[in-house]
């Protein structure tokens, strides 16, 4: 089938992320009425003259359009991932990711926040709005998988791996990149889970996200560090056909893009500094080489993410880029530099093609079916040549048996020949014969039936060729698929997701399936509970109350309270219409019984038109109608509980997280300050195996999730040591209230309880002194 293929460059976006109140607003523009919307920034003097190459003191950015600091979540999906998704139900790929430094809003927009429902961000309402398009699709059987890939120091993992509870990223399985003789890239050891609605395919996203979360320690700080491509593959086929069209959609927050400062003679700070980031150093390198004519060699190879992410970038795909950017002064600089990374991305061409491919099973099927008929038909066909060849002999003698037929008069005579069916025929032709022209004999017949005997040989030896035709296709067929099935196991196991032309991953689909079955909830419960002492988990009771996100559970918890209320409102009212319903159908029947009894006592009364029966089944349509409209309310408020439901496991995982960092810190400054309230270290350790080892290079980053504006902000932060600085410890409980811990006999979970409480009466005294 001849592709359609789409040329375009890269469409390149920009949103701005709402300033806090304590932020210095940087001076800028936005103008999105020009036929090419643009961005103005405009630098104040002093820090134009840390420029070393450019002095200007404004610059001005096209783009596709801006998104200023009032920009919602459903405007940016509406407008710059809705038409992406399209593009992918039709058989495109699609790629849209988000570009900037740490801070500016990159997983924001892509995955969302995780405190309200409207917050959600491009992911879930990617998936959402495609299933409810594939469901309303029934002309085609389609297929979705997703894989979430995350990609820290040139590593891939596994964010979807069903059989871990990953409680760093070394323990996710690894990724690593196969390319085969075409030079297409395959992702050994990347699970595609199939997600067949809307529900799974969230909760795969959870489970990616809250690994992602759980595998960052504050060493790696792989949120900032590391780049995250969710994937979303269709593949789809009308029924009955062995055309098969796969699209993928990467969804892909990358690494910060933020560089190292450097600075230059005279203490100013030269912007043309390296990206902490090596690959992204590479990203802008193959960007660079695209963007030059006459470039024949891109360096894709030189990292994982540009290998990864090949078609995306100058390939067969519809790219999309999100510039996020932070408007506050002290980021003007790196909000500089990502606008011009997104210059240059924006004269990027891809050239998308439709990917269509003939599935060899379905072809092989089909082509058996055909020989099948064609076996058939030439069965019926050689059957009739072979037994068509009546003898001379019997010919002679059915002439001689029609002719005494005809010459009887006896009413009675009949004429038979047989139960063969070309005698009977023949008798006909014949007889047709001696009516029309009664002076012929019956040996004209014969030469013609020679005649159409050639015919049939004909058609036989076409039919002989076109079977001879299908055998050969059958064994090309069937060696491209013995092929394909040698390369799927060189690449073993063969979930690629990078499928690109190459034709069938059977195999591959198949192990997906298998895996996702046996996909567990998230991990938190076990987590929780396991091992904790009972000192510990009255300190964690403690501590869930002071997180600052318990306010967000508690949120919630209202939140999902009423969304219950409403639902069951709905369901309520549900039930109410489909009674109104069901009564006013049982009116319309027992109309119709009346007006039939009526009808044969008075035969003449014509029974047509009632209109006591028709507004009855108006009433039914206004009813079905209210019907249609809860019941959308209902289906809507169901995901929205559901996802509700899953943000609260995630902000209870992040608590849980965050208490075994701050208690393992506390724990060993405890140990170190009164060793012999302890009963030994060697007793402690035991206890807490897994709090000790992610102690060793313990910064607060966990806890400052919320309160963090800028990026600058947020190095502050780290800086800061845990009992002075995190922000998310509350002095809502007074001091004394430590008492009515109640110690439990058990020595161990006794120390634990002291300790916690000392430390706990630290960070009062230093928080009220800071007060002060
Ligand atoms: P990045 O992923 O680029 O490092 P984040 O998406 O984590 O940045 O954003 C940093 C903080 O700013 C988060 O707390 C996030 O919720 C908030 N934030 C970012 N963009 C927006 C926005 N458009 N509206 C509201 N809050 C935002
Ligand atoms: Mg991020």
């Amino acid at each position: 089938a001849a592709a359609a293929m789409v040329k375009e460059t890269i469409r390149v976006y920009a949103r701005v992320k709402p300033l806090s109140r304590r932020q210095q607003a940087g001076s800028y523009s936005v103008d999105n009425e020009e036929l090419l919307p643009s961005l103005e920034i405009t630098v104040p003097r002093d820090l134009a003259d840390g420029f070393i190459n450019n002095k200007r003191e404004s610059y001005r950015f096209k783009f596709q359009k801006i998104f200023d600091q009032e920009a919602k979540q459903d405007v940016i999906f509406d407008s710059i991932a809705k038409p992406v998704a399209e593009c992918v139900l039709a058989g495109y790929n699609g790629t849209i990711f988000a570009y900037g430094q740490t801070g500016s809003g990159k997983t924001f927009t892509i995955t969302g926040g995780a405190e309200r429902y409207s917050d959600r961000g491009i992911i879930p309402r990617t998936l959402s709005y495609i299933f409810d398009q594939l469901q309303k699709d029934s002309s085609k059987v389609y297929t979705t998988h997703v894989s979430y890939l995350e990609i820290y120091n040139e590593c891939g993992y596994d964010l979807l791996d069903p059989r871990h509870e990953a409680s760093k990223m070394e323990d996710l399985p690894k990724v690593t990149i196969m390319e085969d003789s075409d030079q297409n890239i395959h992702l050994k050891n990347l699970s595609l889970q199939q997600a067949t609605n809307e529900e799974e395919a969230l909760n795969l996203l959870f489970l990616g996200d809250t690994n992602r979360m759980i595998a960052e320690t504050p060493m790696n700080q792989a949120s900032s560090r590391s780049h995250c491509i969710f994937t979303i593959h269709i593949s789809s086929k009308e029924p009955g056909s062995a055309t098969i069209r796969r699209s993928k959609l990467h969804l892909v927050d990358l690494a910060g893009s933020e560089r190292v400062a450097k600075t230059g003679i005279g203490g100013h700070l030269l912007t043309e500094a390296k990206y902490i980031n090596l690959s992204l150093h590479y990203l802008e390198q193959v960007i660079i080489a695209l963007a030059e004519k006459n470039r024949s060699h891109i360096p894709y190879r030189n990292s994982m993410m540009t290998s990864v992410l090949r078609d995306s970038l100058g390939g067969n795909c519809m790219t999309t880029m999100i510039a996020t950017l932070a408007m506050d002064k002290r980021n003007i600089d790196e909000s500089i530099s990502t606008c011009r990374f997104a210059q240059r991305v924006a004269l990027i061409k891809n050239e998308a093609v439709l990917n269509e491919e003939i599935d060899p099973r379905l072809m092989i099927i089909q082509l058996k079916k055909e020989i099948q008929d064609l076996k058939d038909e030439l069965a019926l066909l050689t059957g009739k040549q072979r037994t068509s060849e009546l003898s001379q002999e019997e010919l002679l003698q059915l002439d001689e048996l029609i002719e005494t037929f005809l010459k009887d008069n006896d009413p009675d005579s009949s004429l038979d020949v047989g139960a063969d069916m070309r005698k009977i025929k023949y008798s006909f032709v014949h007889m047709k014969q001696i009516i029309n022209h009664p002076m012929t004999s019956g040996k004209k017949l014969l030469s013609e039936d020679i005649s159409e005997e050639k015919n049939s040989n004909e058609e036989l030896e076409k039919l002989k060729g076109l079977l001879q035709q299908r055998d050969n296709e059958i064994n090309i067929l069937v060696t491209m698929l013995k092929k394909e099935k040698k390369k799927a196991r060189d690449t073993l196991p063969p979930m690629s997701l990078e499928e690109s032309q190459s034709p069938s991953r059977c195999s591959s689909l198949k192990d997906a399936k298998v895996l996702s079955s046996s996909i567990p909830r998230l991990p938190f419960l076990s987590r929780a509970t396991g091992g904790m002492s009972l000192g510990c988990q009255e300190a964690f009771e403690i501590f869930k109350q002071d997180h600052a996100d318990s306010i967000t559970i508690e949120d919630n918890k209202q939140l999902l309270k009423q969304r219950f209320d409403e639902a069951k409102c709905l369901g309520e009212k549900l039930n109410e219409v489909r009674n109104k319903i069901n009564h006013l159908k049982g009116k319309i029947i027992q109309r119709q019984i009346q007006r039939a009894a009526l009808g044969v006592l008075n035969p003449s009364e014509e029974l047509t038109f009632d209109p006591v029966e028709e507004n009855l089944r108006m009433q039914i349509e206004e009813e079905k109608k209210s019907y249609k409209t809860v019941y959308s309310r209902f289906k809507g408020l169901k995901v929205e509980i559901e996802h509700l439901q899953l943000l609260m496991e995630k902000v209870k995982m992040k608590v849980q997280k965050d208490f075994e960092v701050w208690w393992s810190e506390e724990a060993k400054k405890f140990q170190q300050e009164k060793p012999e309230m302890v009963a030994s270290p060697n007793t402690v350790n035991p206890v807490y195996p897994q709090l000790i080892r992610s102690s060793q290079h313990l910064s607060p980053i966990s806890f400052s999730d919320t309160g963090r504006d800028s990026p600058n902000e947020d190095s502050a932060v780290k800086n800061n040591s845990v009992t002075s600085g995190s922000p998310t410890l509350k002095t809502r409980i007074p001091p004394s209230s430590s008492t009515s811990i109640p110690l439990t006999g058990d020595s161990q979970a006794d120390a634990d309880i002291l300790a916690f409480i000392k430390a706990r009466q630290n960070i009062l005294q230093k928080k009220g002194k800071s007060c002060q």
